[in-house]
């Protein structure tokens, strides 16, 4: 199966599927507070699966192995159900950006039920925003 790619619009088909596997209340957040705000904002990560979540270890872009980080989370049933997403802005021209002040935007209107990643003061994470 091919991963569907990251499009602007009313409807990702990349952000949906990753939306799949995210906790109800992070997928409300997204489309209620999120996207109204910042319409090119796109999920980049939300489940990470074991072997995904070692090669981030690896690769020090988490500083937790399996099962220990919120993007590892699974409901009663066992399904992803990840408690974090990370995101980023999407250009007309397919690149890529993570803008510190709009992240900032964001983590100043936050829920008390969740938190930004810019506010760790291990690592630093702007673009991850989780659940308590
Ligand atoms: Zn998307
Ligand atoms: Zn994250």
């Amino acid at each position: 199966m091919t991963t569907p790619k990251h499009v602007n619009g009313s409807n990702c088909p990349a952000c949906a599927m990753k939306l799949l596997q995210t906790d109800l209340k992070l997928r409300i957040w997204f489309v209620s507070h999120v996207l109204p705000q910042f319409p090119d904002f796109h999920v980049a990560i939300s489940y990470r699966n074991e072997a995904d979540q070692n090669e981030a270890y690896v690769e020090h872009k988490s500083d937790l192995k399996f099962p220990f980080s919120k993007h590892n989370h699974m409901d009663s049933l066992g399904k992803p159900c990840s408690k974090a997403i990370d995101l980023f802005q999407l250009f007309g021209d397919g690149t890529a950006a993570f803008p510190i002040p709009a992240y900032q935007k964001l983590a100043v209107g936050l829920p008390d039920t969740m938190r930004w990643g810019g506010t760790f003061t291990d690592l630093r994470d702007y673009d991850h925003f989780e659940l308590l």
